[in-house]
């Protein structure tokens, strides 16, 4: 029987790699409501500088929680207050559909002075305005001057945001997850997940908390821990990424180890002809895995390993060591 060569076998390997796209996904992570619970937020500052933060225009702590964020070289928006449909306390100086453009402008114009170092905008509560065409319409127009994107915090499924921006310079990008509507520390963990599977699926994904001491909490658990497939983003970074709607509604089965690795079942099947989906690294090692441990021809190969410079020996009847790396 011929042998494989280990530079033959090094080969099959760097192909199999080639053939599964390798990237990692992007997730961006928004804390707004700042300007209000100072001991939080400061919790919050002392995230990985790519963890965003969104600031109220006039709350007591804006400007202090601004200039600190800012010194930190970390992101800033602007969490702009705009009118909800369901009856809720509202911040001064919240956008209403009923208001001119004129007031509109007035009000966006003051929110932009008073957080300068804010390179976007999203919106505070907002079901009532972002449904609004024409209101939205002229926040867009407000903005469009001051070279700002929108993140839509997606607080109504109707939004206008993107419809009302045609026409301008203002980009906008939307929430996928809230991490934090139940401030319990099990339920922000399992959206966290979510965030993170939709990253997977889509290449990236936004979840917006808020500085709650569970959602403080959890972050800190599970930032250092991010897998490793997963990139922190900043909003900012996403603006170029194809729009892709998948949001707070249920997330599509995401490839399972199992039906990916059809696509390289057997080495004959390496090379695809149809366009494949990107793999990203911890599924694919689990993929590879779960090949390396089942495929016969890989058994092949491990018996040849095994007795590699040995005498032909009588067929191996150990099962094949999982060769899958801890991801
Ligand atoms: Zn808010």
């Amino acid at each position: 029987m011929k042998l494989i060569t280990k530079r033959q076998l090094v080969g099959i390997c760097a192909t199999l790699l080639l053939a599964f796209n390798v990237q990692a996904a992007k997730l961006a992570i928004l804390i707004d409501d700042f300007g209000y619970r100072l001991q939080n937020e400061n919790q919050v500052l002392k995230m990985p500088l790519a963890v965003s933060v969104a600031i109220f225009p006039a709350a007591p702590d804006s400007h202090t929680m601004m200039m600190k964020a800012h010194q930190q070289g970390r992101e800033i928006l602007i969490h702009l207050p705009m009118e909800p449909i369901s009856k809720q306390p509202l911040e001064k100086n919240t956008l209403m559909p009923s208001m001119s453009s004129g007031e509109i402008k007035r009000i966006v114009d003051q929110a932009i002075a008073n957080i300068p170092y804010a390179v976007g905008i999203n919106n505070h509560q907002g079901s009532k305005m972002t449904s609004s065409l024409s209101g939205m319409q002229s926040v867009m127009q407000a903005m469009s001057p001051h070279n700002m994107f929108f993140l839509d915090s997606m607080t109504i499924g109707n939004t206008k945001s993107v419809q009302a921006a045609q026409g301008t310079n203002v980009k906008v990008i939307k929430r996928n997850v809230f991490l934090d509507d139940v401030q319990n520390d099990a339920e922000i963990r399992h959206q966290f997940e979510r965030a993170i599977a939709l990253a997977r699926r889509n290449g990236y994904a936004i979840a917006i908390g808020h500085p709650h001491p569970a959602t403080i909490r959890v972050l800190q658990q599970m930032l250092p821990n991010l897998p490793s497939d997963i990139v922190l983003v900043r909003p900012s970074d996403l603006l170029n990424e194809p729009t892709r709607s998948v949001s707070a509604g249920k997330i599509p089965p995401l490839p399972t180890v199992k039906k990916v690795s059809k696509t390289s079942k057997g080495l004959g099947q390496c090379v695809n002809k149809q366009p494949i989906q990107p793999v990203y690294a911890d599924a694919m090692f689990k993929v590879i895995g779960e090949s390396i441990a089942t495929s016969p021809v890989v058994t092949f190969f491990e018996r040849q390993f095994e007795n590699w410079g040995k005498a032909p020996a009588a067929p191996a009847e150990q099962p094949a060591a999982s060769a899958a790396p801890k991801s």
